[in-house]
């Protein structure tokens, strides 16, 4: 279900945007918007019949000025190398408004993972992550799951990059490891926490009280659920989520506890027990305080950003809102927050994580859960008061804070040689 915008056209269209509010040298303008290296690679898998089949990937490193480039990997259908140089050009930005030592990357591959076996999808991302071994590190360029990617499949990336290096031991080398391998504490649960703790941020800045707010949730993977289930700690009224599948709703509160249950067993959220079902566009523009988008890039658009309303968009997933659905959105009153810091959570206990693989010291749920809302809260309030003091989008706030932060790197840096 990815939207018609392509969404590399829709990632330059926002740096352009956010760059045309800022004072920057041309050069260092025409430097931030390219992309330094890209590698696409076809390779073959062998399938539990025998037969041998061929897929696509791409590693793409958007920039690497403020440290190893850091981002995920995807598995999915509609993956290309536009795709991931968009998903790799917000990882820029985003680590940079987190002030996170990274640059951005991401990395893909054109699959289905549900049609795989287990045995036939460890093939092939140990194919995959052999084929991008040559342009992977842990202080170079960090991959991390994304999309259709789980610490499984990182424990495997993992292991076969160690394997190619002579069978040694780096733990940095990917985040979002399993525990027992080297992971981080509340890494799988972080990108959900980021989210709740920004939107929770957002409805105080709307005069909007958690405890009586209604929230709608579009997809229920790791970010949807995660999501779900912080938000209705939080108590806030989850009162419609959507996957893949279809969508539920019910206006006095879904159990999200029980539903990820639910979910465990049945695979999708469609025909839980007492919800009425939904369709996407309905969630997209139903009656609540807080929508999150929680899957694909262009699903809020100049068709349906008119029909929305909610008073706050929180997005969790990347790139949800198309550039013309934003400037809707805020001439209506709409308060974004931006993907890039929506999101962040993950990257930024990433980070957390790919400390402690360093330093073979490993810390307690309750300090990266502590860390996570001080890091949080801190890149919302300085956003908001970018917000405030310019009177741009949230979205512009946010891309002016950071690409300004990459700038300035880069002009100390200077050009090599
Ligand atoms: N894939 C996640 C994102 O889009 C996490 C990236 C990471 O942890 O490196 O932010």
């Amino acid at each position: 279900m990815a939207g018609k915008t392509n969404p590399y056209k829709a990632a330059l269209a926002q740096f352009d945007a956010a760059v045309s509010h800022m004072n920057l040298d041309p050069s260092t303008v025409a430097y931030l918007r390219s992309i330094r290296r890209e590698v696409t690679v076809t390779f073959p898998v062998e399938m539990d019949d025998g037969e041998i089949r061929m897929f696509t990937g791409y590693r793409v490193q958007h920039n690497s000025v403020l440290g190893p480039t850091k981002g995920g990997v995807r598995f999915h259908p509609d993956v290309t190398l536009d795709e991931t140089r968009a998903l790799a050009m917000w990882m820029t930005w985003k680590s940079a408004l987190m002030n996170l030592p990274f640059g951005g990357a991401k990395g893909g591959v054109s699959v289905a993972p549900q049609s795989l076996s287990t045995n036939e999808l460890r093939r092939l991302s140990r194919r995959y992550a052999a084929e991008i071994s040559l342009v992977i590190g842990p202080e170079s360029d960090i991959p991390a799951p994304d999309v259709g990617t789980n610490p499984q499949v990182m424990a495997w990336i993992m292991d076969t990059y160690n394997q190619l290096k002579g069978g040694g031991h780096t733990p940095a080398i990917v985040t979002g490891k399993p525990i027992p391998l080297g992971g981080s504490k509340g890494r799988f649960e972080a990108t959900g926490m980021g989210v709740m703790f920004t939107a929770r941020e957002a409805m105080k800045f709307k005069g909007i009280d958690p405890s009586s707010a209604t929230v709608a949730i579009q997809g229920f993977g790791n970010v949807g659920s995660m999501t779900a289930r912080f938000m209705h700690e939080l108590g806030t009224k989850v009162i419609a989520v959507s996957d893949v599948y279809g969508g539920i709703h019910n206006s006095d509160g879904i159990d999200i506890p029980k539903l990820i249950d639910y979910v465990k067993q049945t695979g999708s959220v469609v025909d839980f027990p007492g919800t009425e079902p939904i369709s996407n566009e309905e969630l997209l523009t139903m009656k609540c305080d807080v929508l999150i988008p929680a899957a694909l890039e262009g699903q809020i658009t100049a068709e349906n950003a008119p029909r929305i309303q909610a008073r706050i968009i929180a997005e969790g997933a990347n790139g949800p809102t198309t550039p013309e659905a934003d400037q809707i959105l805020h001439d209506r009153g709409i308060l974004v927050v931006p993907d890039i810091l929506c999101n962040a959570g993950g990257v930024t206990v990433s980070y957390f994580e790919w400390v402690q693989g360093w330093q073979h010291i490993f810390w307690e749920r309750e300090e990266v859960v502590s860390r996570l809302e001080k890091a949080m809260v801190s890149s919302f309030n300085a956003t908001l008061e970018q917000y405030k003091r310019t009177g741009l989008s949230m979205r512009m706030a946010a891309y002016t804070l950071a690409i300004g932060r990459v700038a300035e790197a880069f002009e100390l840096l200077g050009v090599f040689p």
